[in-house]
């Protein structure tokens, strides 16, 4: 019989054996997606981790090519008609490319490629993984939401490149995820420079900054940046990639670099916070307030804490140690929801006057791991306040605060 921790530990696996499946996804081909999910899966096994790759790009499979995986030949089967991955420097990998015949690869539409991935990933004699690298088809179209959605995912990581088109289609692929609740572990933006091979000299091809500009303003985090790097193409043209092949390389040492704030991130996707439905009156289901999870790395969006500092006052600790204090009113009155601010326009429907000064609400609510919902005791309960709303409104509080004095 399983002991208690063995029960434990499968039932936070997200598929039997398989402690946590990422996505890795990418606006537009060509930006390295591929390259980056099977270098990010070679240095997650440096850090000693068991890793499995599937290559869901059925559009144009590229891993078995990349990890020099012959194709064209079925996989074997087990006994129990298991599909037995291939394997190379220790990562199992499966293609989709080994189901769909190669010249009808289009054929699989949006919901189809969903059910075969999802029989494809189940039915594989993966063993123990710790992490299965889901190498998505590139774009924000119907096929990755059916792939994000048919699957439990820990979370997704967007690969972009510098240039603002390349940013544009990322951030748009960001919304998509967030939409359907994947969580958005972070963002790696590759090619971002080049050092020349003959004077070592670094040069910035495209614009600068793009990641970190996305990573605030999305408030995602930064995994990385990659350059760019001539040996990438060759390792990956010859089926060995370059965090295997030149593990000492300036690529291969920022994939490992990589991969450790990946796992941050996966840790901290652990959410301190359990869903809570809070009674604000009585305190009753109020949630946790986890001073010992900041951290100065921490992220500005993740909350770690809620509290009723005094009856007109919500606390929230963020994750990277700021403290706001919202006043009730301040949060009625910023409700965004369709009742209270035009969608179309964004004018605000809400007249302040009507919101009485002693409102309150009756229960709080967590909303995915995203967002909080308010029942107020004006009867309204329609608004949902994400993370990333309200860390904007304690910055807002806090600056028409110093303003006042
Ligand atoms: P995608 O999966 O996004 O279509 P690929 O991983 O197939 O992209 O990469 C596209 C091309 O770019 C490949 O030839 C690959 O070797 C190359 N490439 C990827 N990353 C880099 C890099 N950092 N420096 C130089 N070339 C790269």
């Amino acid at each position: 019989m399983a002991t208690t921790s063995e029960q434990s530990a499968q039932s936070e696996d997200k598929l039997p054996g398989i402690r946590h499946i990422i996505a890795v996804g990418s606006g537009k081909g060509g930006v390295g997606k591929s390259t980056v999910s099977v270098n990010l899966a070679l240095a997650l096994q440096q850090l000693g981790a068991k890793v499995g790759i599937v290559d869901a790009d059925i559009l144009g499979p590229s891993i078995p090519g990349m990890l020099g995986i012959p194709t064209g030949e079925p996989p074997e089967l087990t006994t129990e008609n298991k599909l037995i991955p291939a394997e190379r420097y220790d990562l199992k990998v499966v293609s989709m490319g080994m189901l769909t015949p190669d010249d009808k690869p289009a054929v699989l539409r949006g919901p189809m490629v969903g059910k075969y991935l999802k029989m494809f990933i189940e039915g594989v004699e993966w063993g123990k993984l710790d992490y299965l690298i889901l190498d998505l088809p590139p774009g924000t179209g119907d096929t990755q939401l059916t792939l994000a959605q048919s699957m439990p995912l820990s979370g997704v990581v967007i690969v972009t490149t510098p240039q603002t088109v390349s940013l544009k289609i990322a951030r748009r692929g960001l919304r998509m995820f967030e939409k359907v609740q994947v969580k958005i572990l972070g963002i790696i933006e590759n090619m971002r420079t080049f050092t020349c091979p003959h004077c070592g000299e670094t040069t910035d091809i495209f614009r600068n900054g793009g990641g970190e500009r996305m990573s605030q303003e999305l408030g995602v985090p930064l995994l990385g940046a990659l350059p760019i790097d001539p040996n990438v193409v060759a390792c990956g043209d010859e089926g060995n990639p370059i965090v295997a092949d030149q593990p000492k390389s300036v690529s291969a040492k920022m994939y490992v670099t990589i991969a450790q704030a990946l796992v941050e991130q996966m840790q901290s996707a652990v959410t301190v916070l359990k869903p809570f439905n809070w009674n604000w009156n009585s305190n009753e289901g109020a949630p946790a307030w986890v001073e010992s999870a900041a951290k100065p790395t921490g992220s500005q969006m993740i909350p770690i804490g809620f509290m009723r500092r005094d009856p007109r006052t919500l606390s929230i600790l963020w994750e990277d140690g700021h403290r706001d204090d919202l006043d009730l009113r301040e949060l009625r009155l910023a409700c965004h929801c369709a009742i209270c601010i035009e969608e179309m326009t964004g004018r605000k429907l809400l007249d302040p006057k009507t919101v009485k000064a002693d409102i309150s609400p009756k229960q709080i609510h967590s909303v995915g791991n995203y967002a909080i919902l308010f029942d107020w005791n004006d009867g309204h309960n329609s608004g949902i306040y994400s993370f990333k709303d309200l860390r904007a409104l304690g910055a807002r509080a806090a600056a028409s605060g110093s303003e006042d004095v």
